[in-house]
Formats: C-alpha cells, sequence, structure tokens
C-alpha cells in the first residue's frame, strides 16, 4: 500500500477498546466517558478486519487502546492474529501496556507468537507512580513485566517526558532498565484531547529530558531500526538501548508507515488530524469486501505531517480525540 506521498504502508495499530483502568493524567480527563459498547467493533470484526488489511500488505499488527488487556477475550484475538506470525503472513505482533495485566496475559501472548511488548511506565517511585495514573500500582506493573519476561518476551519501557514531573525519574528508570535488560524509549507528549492540563507547560524536548544521563554516562547513535519512529542510542557503559520519540521537536512524519483502526471501526490515518474513513457501517451493510475499497480512499487521506507544534503554541486547534481513542 502506498500513501499519495509515495509513503509505503504496512504497519497497523489497533485500538482494542477506548477504556482502561488508568487513567494518566497526560492521556485522559479524570472523569472520561467512553463510546457506548453498541458502538464498538466486535473482536471477531476487529479480526476479520485485520486479516483484510494483511492481504493489502500489513505486516506489523500493534494492539492498543485504552488498556488492550481490559477488553474481555482478548486472548482470541491474540491466538488468531499470532497464526498470521506463525505462518509468515505478518512479521510481527506485538502490544502497547499498561502492564497491570500481564502477569495473567504473558504466558498466552508468548505462547502465539508475541516476541516484544512495550509497556508504559513514567516513574518507578510508587508514589508518584500512582499520582500520574491516578491511583494505579506500580509494583502491579514491575510484576507484569517481570512475567513478561519470564515468558521470553523482550519488553521496552516507555516513558512520557514531563517537565516538572518526572526529570528526576530517568536516572534510576534507566538503571532499572539496564539491570533488566529492557529497552527504554522516552516520547515527548502530544496535545490530544482536554485533559485539564496547560499542554505546554508540561511539554519537555527529549534532548533535554535525557541531557543529565550524560552527565554519568556516554551517549552514542546507533543504527537500530524499529517499526515505530524512535531513534535509537546507546548509554554506555550501562548497557541501555534508548530510543527517542520526538514528535514535537524532531519531526518524523517523512516515514511514516502506519495506519491506525479504532474500537468503532475507523481508520485514521494520522494520530495529528481528524480524517479518517468509518468502516463499521460499510462492513456491516456490505460485507467485509468494503474493505478494499475504503482503505483506497483512506491512504488518499493520509496527510503529510501532523500540526502537533502549532497545537501546542496554540495558532491551531487541539484535537478533541484522547490518545486512548487511536492508541499509542
Ligand atoms: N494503555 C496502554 C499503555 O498505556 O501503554 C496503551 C495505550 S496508551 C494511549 C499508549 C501510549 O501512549 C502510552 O505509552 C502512553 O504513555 C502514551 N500516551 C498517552 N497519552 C499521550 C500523550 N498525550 N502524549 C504522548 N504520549 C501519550
Ligand atoms: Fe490508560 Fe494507557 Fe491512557 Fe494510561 S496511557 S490512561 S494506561 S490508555
Amino acid at each position: 500500500m502506498l500513501d499519495g506521498f509515495g509513503r509505503k504502508i504496512d504497519y497497523l495499530r489497533i485500538s482494542v477498546t477506548d477504556r482502561c483502568n488508568f487513567r494518566c493524567q497526560y492521556c485522559m480527563s479524570e472523569n472520561m466517558t467512553f463510546m457506548p459498547k453498541s458502538e464498538l467493533l466486535t473482536l471477531e470484526e476487529i479480526t476479520l478486519i485485520a486479516e483484510r488489511f494483511i492481504g493489502h500488505g500489513v505486516r506489523k499488527i500493534r494492539l492498543t487502546g485504552g488498556e488492550p488487556l481490559v477488553r474481555r477475550d482478548m486472548s482470541d484475538v491474540i491466538q488468531r492474529l499470532g497464526r498470521k506470525v506463525n505462518s509468515g503472513e505478518l512479521e510481527e505482533l506485538t502490544l502497547t501496556t499498561n502492564g497491570s495485566l500481564l502477569s495473567e496475559y504473558a504466558d498466552h501472548l508468548a505462547a502465539h507468537h508475541v516476541r516484544r511488548i512495550n509497556v508504559s511506565m513514567d516513574t518507578l517511585d510508587p508514589d508518584k507512580f500512582s499520582e500520574i495514573t491516578r491511583g494505579a500500582s506500580v509494583d502491579q506493573v514491575l510484576a507484569g513485566i517481570a512475567a513478561a519476561k519470564e515468558a521470553g518476551i523482550k519488553v521496552k519501557i516507555n516513558m512520557v517526558a514531563l517537565r516538572g514531573f518526572n526529570q528526576q525519574s530517568l536516572m534510576p528508570m534507566a538503571e532499572y532498565c539496564a539491570t533488566q535488560g529492557h529497552d527504554l524509549t522516552v516520547i515527548e507528549t502530544m496535545p490530544l484531547g482536554d485533559v485539564g492540563a496547560d499542554r505546554k507547560l508540561e511539554h519537555i524536548p527529549a534532548e533535554e529530558f535525557i541531557a543529565p544521563l550524560s552527565d554519568k554516562y556516554e551517549l552514542r547513535s546507533i543504527a537500530h531500526k524499529s517499526a515505530g519512529p524512535a531513534r535509537y542510542m546507546s548509554v554506555e557503559p550501562l548497557g541501555l538501548r534508548l530510543g527517542l520519540i520526538t514528535p514535537l521537536s524532531n519531526n518524523f512524519c517523512d516515514n511514516c508507515n502506519r495506519l491506525r483502526l479504532t474500537t468503532d471501526g475507523k481508520i485514521f490515518m494520522c494520530l495529528g488530524h481528524n480524517a479518517h474513513v468509518d468502516l463499521r457501517a460499510a462492513v456491516r451493510n456490505e460485507g467485509i469486501e468494503a474493505v478494499d475499497r475504503l482503505l483506497q480512499k483512506a491512504l488518499k487521506l493520509k496527510p503529510l505531517r501532523h500540526e502537533f507544534n502549532a497545537q501546542l503554541d496554540g495558532s491551531a486547534e487541539i484535537l478533541e480525540r484522547h490518545m486512548n481513542v487511536t492508541g499509542g
């Protein structure tokens, strides 16, 4: 699949639910309302649509949300998409999770060809963790991560950089990841949805966030590439692989290979734009073949780049859609 700018699109992110058992302050407002269950695709529909996308050239799928593991019966989706990895039709099936239910799911994920996952954890400090997630337990997440490691799954920790909140948490996080053999990725906050906070105040460029590491360690750029937009460095002699995702300070849209399916059946071609096509009604009325036509339409809608910088400095309107709808 090629978009209107000639970019090859082969990576699908599926938000399987907009619901979550956490309420991270930069992701959601305190009193989030979620989509009515009647509007959601069934898990069977999600799987059929994903399989159709694979037929069109999708090679990597990431399940996300909301929290993907809170959706009941996720095991079936994992098992069916895992079969596509086993058959070679899919290169990779991965997951972004808050880790809270990993202890329960780790063996199932490993058994169905999930080789690596991203777990979001912004600090190791129990009080700060509880504060940023509005009440979750970091110990539960650490236990989940340990279960994933034990099951043989490679873990990458996602840490959102928040000015004035978790700058002091970076050094312990880097040292924990290095000791455990996990990769670490620092992500700049994106202005998605009203969360009742000043996005501009909490934003910190990833380079500035990681600067204190170079007082103690040597940071070397490395050529490592993953399916996503991170650029990587190694932190020596710690032996840590550190990724930076810099949507605001260093745009990476030129190499974007992604499309996103939401839990209510919309294809969004960019996290930072509202342009989308609606698959749900078409698939229900016309059958799964409707995906073929609407996918071609969606490819033409993919914008050249997001407008997060303009949204952050107030010259463009902030998108109403929160991150849990389109998934990370
Ligand atoms: N619940 C899962 C989790 O937290 O990993 C998956 C969904 S979550 C929306 C995916 C990723 O997006 C997480 O790493 C989270 O920290 C990140 N995220 C959420 N809101 C964000 C925002 N406004 N800017 C940048 N990253 C954000
Ligand atoms: Fe839930 Fe993930 Fe959003 Fe946190 S970042 S509220 S864990 S969806």
